[in-house]
């Protein structure tokens, strides 16, 4: 980094977002400014390229946006996972619980060649679920999923404690 530079000071709380009682970790501010965006994306390159990963896989949609521009600078693949009747061609498919309801993602049944080390990116991890879901869903179309990494992490929720690769997350909130 050219300094040390907070990058929490970038983020912007909003409460009642998309629920009332739900206070939201709002990453717009931080990607619209080109200095905390180019440090983020370092401080995250760093990390990432200890687990030597060949695929680096987004989470739509936030996700897109963290592991597009490091897949470029690593020198890796990029692929999505995303909602259902988005991606064209043959699918693998996910569901997962969310507190209220269910979800499900999918992927292009040959993106990650046998073994390829993936590591899967979001924007923030809460309970868990999301990304958890996603390393499922990657081993099933044959990736060896490395790690997982997020800008934030909301530590009292312990979304950590379901996944069982090594996670790195920019920012904790309690
Ligand atoms: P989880 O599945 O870990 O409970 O929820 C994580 C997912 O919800 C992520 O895909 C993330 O984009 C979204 N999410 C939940 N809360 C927030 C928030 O406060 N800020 C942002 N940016 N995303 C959130």
């Amino acid at each position: 980094d050219p300094q040390p530079l907070d990058l929490k000071s970038y983020i912007r709380e909003i409460p009642d977002f998309p629920k009332p009682g739900i206070l939201f970790y709002d990453i717009s501010t931080l990607i619209r400014s080109p200095d905390a965006w180019q440090v983020a994306t370092a401080r995250l390159a760093r990390a990432i390229t200890a687990w030597q990963p060949d695929i680096l896989a987004g989470i739509e949609s936030r996700g897109f946006l963290t592991a597009a521009p490091l897949a470029l600078r690593l020198g890796c693949g990029f692929t999505m996972l995303r909602k259902p009747g988005k991606l064209p061609g043959k699918t693998i498919s996910l569901k997962y619980g969310l507190e209220y309801g269910e979800d499900e993602l999918h992927i292009q049944a040959d993106a990650i060649k046998p073994g390829q080390r993936v590591v899967v990116l979001d924007d923030l991890l809460a309970t868990g679920g999301t990304l958890a879901a996603s390393i499922d869903l990657l081993r099933k179309v044959g990736a060896e999923v490395v790690g997982a990494s997020v800008l934030i992490e909301l530590a009292d929720l312990k979304g950590r404690e379901k996944l069982d690769v090594p996670l790195n997350a920019l920012m904790t909130y309690d």
